[in-house]
């Protein structure tokens, strides 16, 4: 069967009843066949320009260990990146670190837009419908976005190993910052490797936003995830912060009231 037909948007545990619901905007690594040929060899499509490395085995694990509904699109962010904005320059890049990506040069606009409402319309409006549904339900939802990165960006070595990433809204963010900065060994990225203002914050600003839902972005340095154990053993520790932090925010707002 060929790809034509398939609905890239994936959602995974739609039905959980946790707290939270993830989102993992850069889980795959996959051209679709209707893409082809791309002009990226295997190697190159398996670095983190096409993807974030071990950021889909940690989404799955929290997923489970929360129960949250779990949202991906099966698709490399090279053919299109769903954590832009649809009028960004960087929603269908022409390179990336440097490396040109032959497919995308002198793109028709008619392509453009058939990967929008093919990839990046669908895995929207997924997310948007869960959390329509459990806004309506009245179930308590915060949004995390789970993401990897480099160590070593244009030669440079990041000294994170993680990093939150988050706007205005900080109830989340600062829980995740100063539970992970109790660990001596973590150097904890504040707004790094990356922030709002590189565009990242899309899907988080787009869908928690409007909702005013708790919500942060978790950056992950790809090296601790690059195996099984690696994925489980960070989104163990991941899990145990955000039970708290929904403790936390849940006793806050309360007490708001
Ligand atoms: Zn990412």
């Amino acid at each position: 069967m060929g790809d034509k037909g398939r609905n890239p948007a994936i959602a995974e545990n739609l039905d959980g009843a946790g707290a939270f619901v993830i989102v993992c905007d850069h889980a795959s690594n996959r051209i679709p066949k209707e893409c082809e040929p791309f002009g990226l060899s295997n190697d190159v499509l398996s670095t983190h320009i096409a993807w974030d490395p071990g950021a889909l085995g940690v989404a799955r694990h929290l997923s489970a260990t929360l129960d949250a509904p779990l949202f991906w699109p099966d698709v490399s962010r090279l053919v299109i990146d769903c954590n832009r904005s649809p009028d960004a320059d960087s929603l269908i890049v022409v390179e990336s670190e440097g490396r040109a990506v032959p497919a995308n040069r002198g793109l028709s606009a008619q392509e453009r837009a058939r990967r929008l409402d093919r990839i990046h319309a669908p895995y929207h409006a997924a997310i948007e419908a869960c959390l329509r549904r459990r806004v309506d339900a009245r179930l308590p939802t915060a949004l995390i976005a789970i993401h990897s990165f480099a160590p070593v960006y244009f030669g440079k070595a990041r000294p994170w190993q993680v990093g939150i990433v988050f706007g205005s809204d900080r109830r989340l963010a600062d829980f995740l910052i100063g539970a992970l900065k109790v660990e001596p060994a973590l150097a904890v990225g504040v707004n790094e490797p990356y922030s709002p203002a590189d565009h990242v914050y899309y899907t988080v600003e787009r869908h928690a936003g409007p909702r005013h839902l708790p919500a942060a972005m978790v950056e992950i340095c790809n090296d601790e995830i690059g195996d099984e154990a690696g994925q489980r053993s960070w989104a163990d520790r991941l899990a145990k912060i955000h039970v708290a932090a929904n403790r936390s925010i849940a006793g806050a707002s309360h007490a708001a009231v």
